[in-house]
């Protein structure tokens, strides 16, 4: 399970602090020495490494004023809270359009995980009393325009699509009028993919976003590309200023780094996980509760 790693050095690290009465400077060095070591170790950026610790440090020092912890229990208050505050602080949710229908549109590379997630995220929002209509935008594989539909199949949602020879921006636009006048009030448009950022895949989602102004721009990314995904995060932000981030995959054997640094590093917040292929798999991303998962 994700975060397993880190959760087990960190409570490692603070079973010896509890162990002590009083704690002296030294102590607290010690014991963040190696929360800098188990974060290094699960794959969190560098500078976010340093900057998160800096951050303890600073409000660890003179900690003796509150009365109702123990010195350790404030110790692992505070890296509780910078670890909540790294991750977003509190949970980022779906901006719902005032005038229906919220666009959402899907963005991310090849085996991210974004078909899945698209059909995740209508099961998602339709059990919040939401209708959504799922859109078939990536015209290059004929296999992902049937993935999409299977998908929906499966959930008795409805897919748009216009097979793959209308341009992906004039698909959307119809997409949404069709929602406007058939009263779905979410549209989820599935775009498409590749292996790796180029620049005219860029400018295909660049032509989406002007055509139908999405609500929502959500990168999927896979937890277990560490920070690799970070970095694609950072590129897609730079072009397309996504409003989050989707982290598949974190039912696998990932150390967790992605789920660390992205907030940091792109300022998108984390709004969903992917935590298996099934497609109910998809739950809302709570900063606080990874937080205490990871301190046990
Ligand atoms: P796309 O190329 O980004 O559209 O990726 P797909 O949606 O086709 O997914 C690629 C693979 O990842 C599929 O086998 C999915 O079942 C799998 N997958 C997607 N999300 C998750 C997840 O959260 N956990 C696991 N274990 N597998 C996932």
């Amino acid at each position: 399970m994700v975060f397993s790693g880190l959760a087990e050095k960190l409570q490692e690290t603070f079973k010896k602090l509890r162990g002590k009465g009083r704690l002296t400077e030294e102590d607290v060095d010690q014991a963040l020495k190696e929360v800098r070591r188990a974060l290094i170790g699960a794959d969190v950026n560098f500078k976010v490494v340093k900057d998160f610790i800096a951050r303890v440090r600073e409000r660890a020092v003179g900690i003796d004023v509150l009365q109702s912890l123990t010195p350790a229990q404030q110790v692992i208050k505070i890296v509780h809270d910078e670890l909540t505050s790294l991750m977003g602080g509190s949970r980022s949710k779906i901006e719902l359009a005032s005038a229906p229908p919220t666009v959402v549109m899907m963005v991310g590379l090849h085996g991210a995980g974004k078909t899945t997630t698209t059909a995740k995220l209508a099961n998602h929002m339709r059990r919040q009393g939401r209708r959504p209509l799922l859109v078939a935008c990536d015209i290059y594989r004929p296999a992902a325009i049937k993935q999409l539909q299977v998908l929906g199949g499966q959930l008795d949602i409805p897919v748009f699509n216009m097979g793959d020879g209308v341009a992906p921006p004039d698909i959307a636009r119809a997409a949404v009028e069709k929602a406007r006048r058939e009263g779905n009030d979410l549209v989820i448009i599935d775009t498409a993919g590749r292996l790796h950022i180029d620049e005219e895949l860029m400018a295909e989602l660049q032509n989406i976003v002007e055509a139908v102004k999405p609500n929502e721009i959500l990168l999927v990314v896979d937890a277990m590309t560490g920070q690799d995904a970070v970095n694609v995060a950072k590129t897609f932000n730079e072009r397309l200023t996504l409003t989050g981030v989707v982290l598949t995959k974190l039912d696998g054997d990932t150390r967790g780094g992605a789920a660390l640094s992205v907030k940091a590093v792109t300022g998108c917040p984390i709004k969903f996980v992917g935590v298996g292929e099934k497609l109910d798999a998809l739950e809302d991303f709570h900063p606080n509760r990874m937080a205490d998962r990871i301190l046990g």
